[in-house]
């Protein structure tokens, strides 16, 4: 626990001699030279979550499968491979993307939702783990490839948890899963069709901070374990909280990590044999890794509240806006300037607040701010909304830049487009 904190703040952006670096590399240099906005993303900080990881949960033979998801950029999934993640896939093309980055098929765990039966062969034709989420595609997999091909299933434990209902996936109304309740269809299938069942799965959300939600999850899947006598992995999902600011609380993955290998070798024991745990981490990996720097277009001052006007928005940063997210925000042009009050706003006609009612040192057109927590769902959510290009990524590696996606051109937003003949 204590090598976390001394971690997170070493690999944080730090303030020297009035000017943040990452890695000793000014953000200001790094501003000036891609443009903003511009997203930043501290490799060191990943790979160093990464160990995080292995170190907690070292009691059990233990496979990252990183939710693509929150980052899917190449560049950064071939880094994280490099550094010993597999790949957690919720789409085809997300499986796609992985294998170009180097991925091997069997380290790609698929997971999708909601899709055709289709998706679902073209996963087992690229080697895939597939992990089933529903009884009509289990079926279908079942008279399709009968034991020749194995699958994880992915269930629903019922149990709430999560920042918020929006991003909980375990709860009873929940889209995601097999019902822990239709257990009994399931174990039908299975016997008639032989499927090879090599995997339970639970993902109960994002933004989980008890540890004993997460035990408790492991604990239904150690149940039912039994019925399942040819499995290779138990997977836990994911649902990591890290620290948006000061004082949050987070899941304490080391105090998870003991307790959970404890449980987990009383269940090996149980069951006749060691099996692999399996997480999915998306956010715990990335998200404190990347900051997006924005530039202030415009201070209003208002009689109730002074804006500070960026060149960014919700169609680069949705989280806010769509989850209520609270990321804090700096000034870095003006680390000594006197705090006041302002709400950072973006430029898109929609109101897109990125952070409401934020003490600041003082804002000055020209400064450059500096969004934190933004390396998980921040790109990978962004749009050309307002027909705005979305910013290029940049990697800070080994102390030093590297351009890992360009900025959008109006090429990009052309693209596809057929003029129709009028
Ligand atoms: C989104 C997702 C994750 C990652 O969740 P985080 O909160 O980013 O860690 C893991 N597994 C599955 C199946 C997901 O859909």
């Amino acid at each position: 626990m204590v090598i976390y904190a001394i971690f997170a703040q070493f690999f944080d952006m730090e303030l020297i001699d009035g000017k943040y670096l990452v890695q000793g590399i000014g953000l200001h240099a790094i501003a000036q030279e891609y443009g903003t906005p511009v997203y930043v993303y501290d490799g060191h900080k990943m790979v160093s979550q990464l160990h995080n990881l292995k170190n907690a949960f070292s009691e059990n033979p233990l496979k990252i499968k990183f939710a693509m998801k929150s980052l899917s950029n190449i560049s950064i999934l071939k880094l994280l491979h490099q550094h010993g993640a597999g790949i957690d896939a919720v789409s085809i093309n997300e499986a796609r993307l992985a294998l170009g980055a180097g991925v091997t098929g069997a380290d790609i765990n698929f997971t999708p939702n909601g899709v055709d039966f289709s998706e679902i062969e073209e996963g087992v034709d690229l080697g895939l783990s597939v992990n089933l989420d529903n009884l009509s595609a289990l079926e279908k997999f079942g008279k399709k490839y009968g034991a020749s091909y194995p699958c994880g299933i992915r269930l629903n434990p019922h149990i709430m948890a999560g920042g918020n209902y929006k991003i909980s996936t375990g709860h009873s109304n929940s889209k995601f899963g097999i019902s822990i309740y239709q257990l009994p269809d399931v174990l039908r299938l299975i016997s008639q069709y032989k499927i090879n069942v090599t995997g339970l799965h639970i993902h109960t959300g994002s933004e989980i901070t008890e540890t004993d939600v997460f035990l408790k999850m492991a604990e239904i899947l150690f149940g039912i374990a039994s019925d399942f006598p040819s499995l290779k992995f138990i997977d836990i999902g994911s649902g990591f909280k890290v620290a948006y600011k000061e004082g949050d609380h987070t899941t304490n993955i080391y105090d998870l990590g003991l307790k959970l290998g404890k449980n987990f070798k009383e269940f090996y024991h149980r069951y006749g044999r060691q099996l692999e745990l399996w997480i999915e981490p998306g956010k715990y990996v990335v998200s404190e890794a990347g900051l997006l720097i924005v530039k202030v277009n415009v201070v209003k001052p208002t009689p109730s509240v002074t804006f500070a006007g960026v060149d960014s928005g919700l169609n680069h940063l949705i989280r806010p806006m769509m989850y209520d997210a609270y990321h804090e925000i700096v000034n870095i042009s003006n680390p000594t300037g006197s705090q006041k009050i302002y709400t950072v706003v973006g430029n898109i006609c929609e109101t897109d607040t990125l952070g409401a009612d934020r003490k600041l040192n003082e804002v000055r057109e020209g400064d450059l701010l500096a969004i934190k927590n933004a390396g998980a769902y921040g790109y990978s959510m962004a749009s050309n909304y307002n027909s705005r290009f979305r910013p290029p990524e940049v990697l800070v590696w080994k102390g030093k830049t590297q351009l890992i996606r360009k900025r959008d051109t109006l090429d990009d937003l052309l693209r596809n487009q057929v003029v129709a003949e009028i």
